[in-house]
């Protein structure tokens, strides 16, 4: 305990140091996140030098091992590292598809030689991934995909399409599904592998979304040369990897339900309407924020919990998709909340003012929260089958 509040202390200081006081304001669009990768301009120095300052000290990964590039820290002490940063309302240095799907799977399996050649440079933001596993005819039912991976000896080649790849124009490298055995049973003949999205034969084309954005895209595979070392755990069980894969990405998905990283909805609410003797002018919008606040900070600590109950390898591998289901309509009622007090201003789209409409924008953007990573319908089906043990129809 006392090592814990030594490592406090050391931690608030090197924070209070090398932390830029422009990397301690809450995110105002979405270019203030830091997504790395070899395209990947800096929005301004502030955020280059907190990206290179956290990641020298392995804290862009707290957890992972050392040798990977990561921190080394227990849970406890990147517990107590989470929260210094959220003291000082200290942004994410880096947002990753790396840290957040890919490496946890490469740590659990990867080989030796893949966990060094890519971990560290996911750690470094060096390296931005993009996920192809979803195909135009394999969404939910993902085990049916078509993507076809033909035998070359030391290589495979690639051939297929994959849809709502998000940032595939962006990513420098893909982790993708591909059935390697079309005569196996479908969960049993899929692999996971990895390339480099500059290889010969790879095309994406971005598709536009409601926000007026276009965060994802078609990517076409056409004789993609794919190298036997890129195979990511065993021949035609990729599914072990990409379930185990899922399940990280839908904890993810549900931290957009912790909000701490944004500005507070009150506050973003009294400047929009004002406030009468200290309180909000609303009372039925001070209402809803006040039980959204309160469902917020129960679900962060339901958050906590489901981290510590995994490491102490007694939670349910299912416990993701309850944290996807409740995350994101979270984010979805927060957005709701934050136009319900801008009201007609909040439906600006183009002006300075309104910063290009980007909360109309990021409001649109979250209708599709409870569709990716898997829909919440279909989240609902494995609460009840896995968590609630209730019988299948
Ligand atoms: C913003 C965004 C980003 C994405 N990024 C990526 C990415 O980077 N990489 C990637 O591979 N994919 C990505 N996806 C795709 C996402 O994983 C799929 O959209 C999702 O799995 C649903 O598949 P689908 O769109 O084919 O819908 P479908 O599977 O066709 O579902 C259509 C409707 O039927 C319902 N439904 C389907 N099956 C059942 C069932 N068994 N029980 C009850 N209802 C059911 C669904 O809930 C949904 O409402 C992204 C999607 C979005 C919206």
């Amino acid at each position: 305990m006392a090592d814990l509040e030594t490592f406090r202390a050391e931690t608030r200081a090197w924070l209070e140091a090398n932390c830029p006081p422009e990397m301690r304001q809450p995110l105002e669009d979405a270019e203030d996140r830091c997504w790395g990768g070899r395209k990947w301009t800096f929005k301004n120095e502030a955020q280059r030098l907190w990206l290179e300052r956290m990641a020298a000290r392995g804290w862009t990964v707290p957890e992972w091992p050392v040798e990977y590039g990561g921190g080394g820290l227990s849970r406890e002490q990147a517990k107590v590292l989470r929260q210094e940063m959220q003291r000082i309302g200290a942004r994410s240095p880096l947002d990753s598809f790396g840290i957040w799907m890919l490496g946890p799977a490469l740590l659990k399996y990867g080989t030796e030689e893949q966990k060094k050649r890519f971990l560290p440079e996911i750690a470094r933001g060096e390296i931005r991934w993009c996920q192809g596993y979803s195909e135009p005819g394999a969404g939910s039912d993902l085990a049916s995909l078509q993507c076809r991976a033909e035998d070359k000896g030391d290589h495979w080649l690639v051939t297929g399409q994959k849809i709502w790849t998000s940032y595939a124009d962006q990513a420098d490298w893909m982790f993708c599904l591909v059935r390697t055995d079309p005569a196996a049973p479908k969960h049993l003949g899929i692999s996971f592998v990895l390339f480099d999205m500059q290889t010969p034969g790879v095309t994406t084309k971005p598709i536009l979304l409601i926000s007026g954005k276009s965060p994802f895209c078609e990517t076409f595979l056409d004789s993609v040369r794919v190298e036997k070392e890129n195979l990511v755990g065993e021949l035609n069980r990729g599914w072990d990897v990409a379930k185990y894969l899922l399940q990280h990405e839908r904890t993810m998905i549900g931290a957009m339900g912790e909000v701490g990283a944004y500005r507070p909805l009150g506050q973003i609410a009294a400047n929009a309407i004002g406030h009468e003797g200290g309180m909000l002018a609303d009372p039925l919008l001070r209402a809803d924020i006040a039980r959204f606040e309160v469902d917020a900070m129960a679900f962060r600590l339901a958050m906590e919990r489901a981290g510590d109950m995994l490491k102490a390898k007694t939670g349910n591998p299912a416990d993701a998709s309850m944290l996807k289901y409740y995350g994101t309509e979270l984010n979805k009622r927060r957005y709701e909340l934050i136009m319900a007090a801008g009201g007609a201003d909040a439906l600006e789209w183009e002006s300075e003012r309104s910063r290009k409409g980007d909360d109309a924008r990021t409001w649109l953007r979250t209708k599709a929260n409870s569709i990716e990573g898997g829909t919440s319908e279909v989240q609902l089906n494995i609460i009840a089958k896995r968590i609630l043990d209730l019988p299948g129809a």
